[in-house]
């Protein structure tokens, strides 16, 4: 699943389509509408597959301002400071084995996984959390870093106008 973003009228082949999964999409469309809100208010269904988007003219001037927080290093400083957001959260409660490390369900069962893990093997316990009963906050399968906004830029750049479907 993904967010397949078209260019209407391009003028380049980096205008003609943007592709992020939704792991990449979520976190670049919310840096374009925190740093960016008078640019990308036009565009209501940034997080969607509605086909909203916005005008040539709209597109082309959101695509210089990214280029001029590129270049002035602000998009590198927005993905330092989302980083150690990110990586600042606590680990969560595994929702598979609810924590416990060890999962007793009918598949639990039959891969030995309701038995907590061998430290020597590495066989057993949860599959989810390799037996442990926490994993990585959900925020951090959600990436973002300045070279995939440099790609996006390229793409507005050339778009004449884009719909995300
Ligand atoms: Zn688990």
């Amino acid at each position: 699943m993904g967010m397949d973003v078209y260019g209407k009228a391009p003028t380049t082949d980096a205008g003609e389509y943007f592709r992020n999964n939704v792991w990449w999409w979520h976190p670049l469309a919310d840096f374009l509408l925190t740093t960016y809100p008078d640019l990308t208010e036009a565009c209501t269904y940034w997080h969607s597959n509605d086909g909203d988007g916005l005008d040539a003219a709209t597109s082309l001037a959101l695509a210089e301002a990214i280029e001029r927080d590129l270049a002035s290093g602000k998009v590198a400083e927005y993905a330092r400071r989302y980083e150690a957001e990110v990586g600042a959260l606590p680990d969560e409660e595994c929702t598979i084995c609810r924590g416990a490390g060890i999962r007793t369900d009918a598949i639990g069962q039959e891969y030995g996984y309701d038995q907590p893990r061998d430290p020597d093997t590495g066989k057993g316990g949860c599959n989810g959390c390799s037996g442990t009963g926490r994993t990585p906050a959900w925020e951090t399968h959600y990436p973002f870093d300045a070279e995939n906004v440099k790609g996006f830029a390229a793409f507005l750049r050339g778009c004449g106008g884009f719909e995300i479907c």
